[in-house]
């Protein structure tokens, strides 16, 4: 079934029909960032709204167009600039300015632009947002997440399991660019993994990568088990928030 979830692509009648009957904004957050020589450099987005799409064809809502600015670690070295990636793989020259990385904003700036589309999607007549996707803009939202909604007056989730629960191999997005985020690619967007970039030798860590050997562990099918998990489980969630919003 081709069913239209993308905000963009929505007319005006299209869009409050959808938001009338599941008023849920998802929100990629995304980057344009080194993911391995393997990855595209919007993995990030194309996880989070590929994932996205698929829960909006369950639940209804609108799939919002990506953010690709986000938050990282920031460090200044001899007046250049070093972020996310750049700093902390470990077994390269320290730091290394990754190629194709373009995404960084300081932390402040980030929480305006944040705040700024979640005024306006409550004023579009959502009143559930769903934001998820690069690791330090997700776990803003999931910190914040409690003044985001008072602020606001939304629901804000992510698709982060509280703290005991969360597994760098099974939840969504759990690592960088390594067997977790490859083998989501790999279900999501098969046409755009290109493993055979990594380097051949077993013994050479993939640069700026972080978590388990995607040569070794990343899979289709493991990517299929991740997201139907969490199809599964945000399915769930969601309905009971918004019997709890349209009370
Ligand atoms: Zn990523």
């Amino acid at each position: 079934m081709s069913e239209e979830t993308l905000y963009e692509r929505l007319t005006p009648a299209a869009l409050e029909t959808r938001i009338k009957a599941a008023p849920v904004a998802y929100l990629p957050l995304g980057t344009l960032e080194w993911h391995g020589p393997h990855l595209p450099l919007g993995s990030d987005h194309l996880q989070s709204q590929g994932f996205f799409i698929q829960l909006a064809r369950r639940v209804g809502g609108v799939v919002l167009p990506p953010l690709f600015l986000g938050p990282d670690t920031m460090k200044t070295v001899d007046g250049a600039e070093y972020y996310g990636m750049d700093i902390h793989q470990k077994a390269y020259p320290y730091p290394v300015r990754l190629k194709g990385s373009a995404y960084w904003v300081p932390d402040k700036l980030f929480a305006d632009i944040l705040d700024a589309v979640l005024k306006q999607l409550r004023r579009a007549g959502f009143r559930v947002v769903v934001a998820h996707g690069h690791g330090p803009s997700t776990d803003y939202v999931a910190k914040n997440r409690e003044a985001l909604e008072k602020r606001q007056g939304l629901t804000v989730l992510t698709l982060w399991r509280s703290g005991d629960e969360r597994d760098q191999d099974t939840e969504f997005q759990g690592d960088h660019a390594a067997a977790n985020e490859t083998s989501i690619m790999m279900a999501l967007h098969p046409t755009l993994v290109h493993m055979e970039r990594l380097p051949r030798d077993p013994a050479e860590q993939p640069l700026a990568t972080m978590g388990k050997d995607p040569r070794t562990h990343a899979s289709p099918a493991h990517g299929q088990k991740i997201i139907a998990a969490h199809l599964d489980r945000m399915e769930a969630l969601l309905k009971q928030k918004l019997t709890l919003v349209n009370r």
